[in-house]
């Protein structure tokens, strides 16, 4: 295990510049919340790929074009990270199977992805949540403890 105090903001901006070829041959924008603060003691390799995980995707849910959102809360105690997608959601009777090793709808998918996700999350102490958002796509929610 390798914790250091590592700011959200760095690690987003890393993810960003990471998947945004790969977004942009499929016309989708990364938007980055302005004002990002906060930090965490975390693994910083082990928490952007937890944060590629769900960005990648989000980028595989939309086929064609649209933007990928990532917003930041930050309070004393807890830091949630929302990933929001404007691709198709999650149907309600696979929406528990999510995160089960090799569970994935994809034809070339590991679905090992969201596993490994929550692993990485539960040895932060921190947590995964999947929403449904109200007009379309699925936001996926990072919490994690503050440092
Ligand atoms: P993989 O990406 O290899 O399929 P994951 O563990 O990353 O494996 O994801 C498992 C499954 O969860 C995917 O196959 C897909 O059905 C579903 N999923 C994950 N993220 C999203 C999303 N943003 N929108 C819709 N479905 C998703
Ligand atoms: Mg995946």
């Amino acid at each position: 295990d390798n914790r250091n105090k590592e700011s959200v903001k760095d690690m987003l901006d890393d993810v960003i510049s990471l998947l945004k070829s790969q977004a942009k041959l499929q016309n989708i924008n990364l938007k980055l919340d302005k004002n990002i603060s906060g930090f965490v003691l975390c693994d910083r390799s082990q928490i952007k790929q937890v944060l590629i995980n769900l960005v990648k995707n989000a980028i595989e849910a939309m086929d064609d074009e649209g933007t990928i959102e990532m917003k930041v809360q930050s309070s004393h105690s807890k830091i949630i990270i929302d990933v929001i997608d404007e691709g198709p959601g999650i149907p309600e009777e696979v929406i528990h199977k999510l995160g089960e090793p090799f569970f994935t709808t994809k034809q070339n998918g590991t679905g090992l992805g969201l596993m490994i996700t929550k692993q990485i999350l539960d040895k932060h102490e921190g947590k995964l949540d999947i929403l449904k958002n109200n007009d379309k796509g699925s936001t996926f929610r990072i919490s994690l403890p503050t440092a």
